[in-house]
């Protein structure tokens, strides 16, 4: 079945405590894609400005990622990310962000793409993911990632975003953000009467927990031995997690369990790289192997 993304592409300057790579790709948007395409074709919509280096349209080729709603803007300047990790990896500091083309009007969808039944709203300005919203009246399902800026700044509109979603995937300080709660399942549940049939409450090397009205699920994370770059770990989880239910169209709570730990497993995998490097390598044998590996291993009796 068909998935839409839109979010933020752009530009990212990212330091950990060892490395650092600078002015490469990145952006909400293009992780969820990438991690998306292992397992059904996405639709991007997203823009860019005049000065988005050529290699990153080269990169956005080599996925099964359709580009008729990527616009690049002339005359505008692309969305630029800057973090620096702690030594824990756990948390970071955002050095600088440009939001440039992001804060401009949103690229228009494609006539073609209007019966799009799965929808996800990435991370970026909730008046963006509003109006892509709006426009999928009838999709069988809508996920939106947020952040703790938008809950600070824009949190009128991102309530507007939660009356119109079916689910919401945040981390775990978010979720403390938005309720005042520290304990995941209270804050999810208090996210549930905000508007979202579920939550996912992402948290980090810890795992994850999805709250609906019937449910509390929590999954580890996998044992990674490899951290290079945690950045787009919370969109790669998204797009595994998200790739897996539109490809195969069931929303029973047995499949949006697999579908966290596929989300887990592509994760772990963006991980290990700086960028899309990983992603780049990364096939669906990889990651059935280490999907099957996950199983065994929370497998209790
Ligand atoms: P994650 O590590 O999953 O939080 O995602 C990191 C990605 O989000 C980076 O590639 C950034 O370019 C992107 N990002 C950071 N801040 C913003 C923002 N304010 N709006 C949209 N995207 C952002």
């Amino acid at each position: 079945m068909s998935l839409i993304v839109t979010g933020s592409v752009g530009i990212d300057s990212v330091e950990t405590p060892t490395a650092k790579a600078m002015e490469v790709l990145g952006g909400s948007a293009i992780y969820f894609a990438s991690a998306a395409s292992f397992f059904t074709s996405v639709r991007l919509v997203a823009v860019v400005g005049e000065d988005c280096p050529q290699g990153f349209f080269d990169t956005f080729r080599k996925f099964d990622i359709d580009l008729e709603g990527l616009e690049q803007r002339k005359g505008s300047k692309t969305f630029r990310w800057h973090g620096k990790y702690h030594e824990n990896m756990n948390d970071r500091d955002t050095i600088e962000v440009q939001p440039n083309v992001l804060e401009e009007s949103q690229p228009p969808v494609p006539e073609t793409w209007r019966n799009t039944e799965y929808v996800f709203l990435a991370n970026t300005h909730p008046a963006g993911q509003l109006e892509l919203r709006e426009q999928f009246p009838d999709a069988k399902l809508v996920v939106a990632d947020t952040m703790n800026l938008w809950i600070k700044t824009e949190h009128d509109l991102l309530m507007r975003v939660l009356g119109c979603i079916h689910g919401l995937v945040l981390n775990d300080s978010e979720s403390e953000m938005l309720t005042g709660d520290r304990n995941v399942v209270i804050a999810g549940r208090k996210i549930l009467e905000m508007g979202p049939r579920f939550v996912v409450i992402k948290k980090g090397e810890h795992g994850c927990v999805l709250v609906d009205k019937d449910h509390a699920i929590s999954l580890p994370a996998f044992p990674a031995a490899e951290v290079n770059d945690p950045t787009g770990a919370g969109d790669s989880f998204a797009g595994g997690m998200m790739g897996h239910l539109a490809a195969t169209g069931d929303l029973s709570i047995e499949a949006m369990r697999k579908a966290m730990a596929y989300g887990t497993v592509v994760a772990s995998y963006n991980i290990e790289a700086f960028s899309l490097e990983r992603m780049l390598t990364l096939d669906r044998a990889q990651i059935d192997a280490r999907f099957g590996e996950f199983c065994s291993m929370l497998r209790i009796v």
